[in-house]
């Protein structure tokens, strides 16, 4: 009697095994098929493109379409600017269409996509160079600039290269003077023009002694900007000064 019933007791508990071991494995098939799902309503909503162009590319893995991968050929890997007060500054690509209209779109609204891709290929330029830094910051714009356009696109990137590379987006500075615009300008006029319009957050006082930062911007030309970003950073303590730009201006 006790072991009839016993045997009961263990076969029910043999279903129940059974069945809890079936159901999670529907569980997990769930699961997975789930994610394949949203992987490829993913893929259809937001199908990847090119890094330059932002014509879809065949997978996510593709950066570039035929075309600019084509273009790409026979290019360095990135391209060096000398300046003062940086102590390295670095591009990933050449200004050149059709990456200057994609970075052009980009100052007049957000494209997340876009500049998730740009900042991947800042990661990728950081990392392939060995580039070690404390904090990630960029050149800033003023406040009215930053309202009346809704944004600074070379901090939608910097902000996305601090998640890439897990290192803290800083707002260092500020721009609290307006100057003419820097493409007018020949090289000489562009330093005096840049001169004194950055400067410190209150806030950052005394915490840059002995760092290293890394500046983010869109365009480097002559490297005005950057020089006089990284001259306000050294004064304040930084240690060194990193520049990493998506492009260089190359004249032709
Ligand atoms: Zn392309």
């Amino acid at each position: 009697m006790n072991s009839s019933y016993c045997t009961i007791d263990n076969e029910k508990m043999q279903t129940t095994v059974f069945e809890e071991r079936r159901a999670c494995i529907q569980r997990e098939k769930r699961v997975k098929y789930s994610k394949g799902g949203d992987k490829m309503l993913k893929g259809l909503v937001y199908p990847p493109v090119c890094t330059l162009c932002g014509k879809i590319v065949g997978g996510e893995n593709e950066k570039y379409c035929q075309a600019c991968q084509k273009r790409l050929e026979n290019r360095p890997k990135c391209y060096r600017t000398d300046g003062e007060f940086f102590d390295l500054c670095l591009s990933v690509f050449a200004f050149e269409e059709p990456l200057a209209e994609t970075l052009r779109n980009m100052k007049r609204r957000k494209h997340p996509a876009r500049a998730n891709l740009l900042a991947k290929a800042l990661e990728a330029l950081v990392a392939e160079q060995g580039l070690t830094f404390d904090y990630i910051t960029c050149v800033p714009v003023r406040w009215r600039q930053k309202l009346t356009r809704g944004l600074n696109h070379s901090e939608e990137i910097a902000v996305r290269l601090a998640k890439y590379t897990r290192i803290p987006y800083c707002r260092i500075l500020q721009k609290h003077l307006r100057n003419k615009r820097q493409s007018s300008l020949s090289q000489k006029e562009r330093k005096a023009n840049v001169y004194g319009v950055y400067r410190l957050n209150r806030r950052w006082e005394g915490q840059l002694a002995g760092k290293t930062v890394l500046v983010v911007d869109d365009i480097v030309t002559t490297g005005s900007t950057l020089g006089e970003v990284a001259r306000i950073l050294k004064m304040s303590g930084a240690n060194r000064v990193l520049c990493v730009t998506v492009a260089k201006s190359i004249s032709k």
